[in-house]
């Protein structure tokens, strides 16, 4: 079984609440689809835990911190500032560097294109829910692959199907979505900073054949004071967590 999960953003005490829940569900191999780093207070030990996976793929804020923000808000743009400024000034940050700037922005294995925002414009472009009803966007997205694809980016799990819609993870049974033929895209969610009103940590499990939607609790308020201690990081960012927003 395989883990994928996305946007970590710098937030450790979910990607190891996240991490501790997937091994001990007899995953093998764990594939990341970028912005590990960005909004959150410790994108330097985020970088160093997803070393370990199999897959790391180049988000948005990546490519962010590796030229410059554009694009970004005003709390994202000083974000990505200070997340530059944070791996640059740690021992090793030149190393670091040049490994973000190697990380692929896609990445296939048999019937899966793996990216961070869509099949079309990798890194940048959102499928947010409501494009569902968008029959144009939505047939030039699944044209671009074969069976599957999985995306981050929007931080909003789900599944869409070809013709078929959108199915947020508490529309369907158990959280699971067992797949018959069907050709789709899915949205593993955000582990570090979710936004569809459920603070807890969000990943997908997936053997082929269905995709199990993982909640897992971690201790929120830990980042978000990191956040609040943290010059440079706006405050909402902080307080977004506790909501789920
Ligand atoms: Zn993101």
């Amino acid at each position: 079984m395989q883990a994928i999960l996305s946007d970590v953003h710098g937030n450790l005490a979910a990607l190891e609440a996240v991490l501790d829940d997937l091994y001990a569900r007899k995953v093998t191999r764990v594939l990341c689809l970028g912005d590990l780093v960005g909004y959150g207070p410790q994108p330097v030990e985020c970088l160093e835990l997803a070393s370990k996976f199999d897959i790391v793929l180049k988000g948005n804020h990546e490519e962010a911190v590796l030229t410059e923000a554009v694009d970004f808000n005003i709390r994202a743009g000083m974000a990505v500032n200070w997340t530059r400024e944070r791996l640059a000034s740690d021992p090793g940050g030149e190393k670091r560097m040049i490994l973000l700037r190697g990380l692929p922005e896609q990445h296939v294995e048999e019937d899966k294109l793996l990216v961070h925002g869509s099949p079309r414009e990798p890194t940048r472009e959102y499928i947010f829910p409501g494009d569902a009803r968008d029959a144009q966007k939505m047939a030039a997205l699944f044209e671009r692959f074969e069976r599957f694809c999985f995306v981050g980016h929007t931080h909003v799990p789900g599944v869409f199907t070809e013709g078929d819609g959108f199915a947020h993870p508490t529309e369907l049974l158990k959280n699971i979505f067992l797949f018959e033929d069907e050709k789709a895209i899915i949205n593993v969610g955000s582990v570090g900073q979710p936004r569809d009103n459920d603070p807890r940590a969000c990943y997908v499990t997936f053997d082929g054949d269905s995709v199990v939607f993982r909640r897992v609790k971690y201790d929120v308020d830990k980042t978000a004071d990191l956040i609040y201690k943290s010059e440079g990081l706006a405050k909402s960012l902080g307080d977004r967590l506790k909501v789920g927003k």
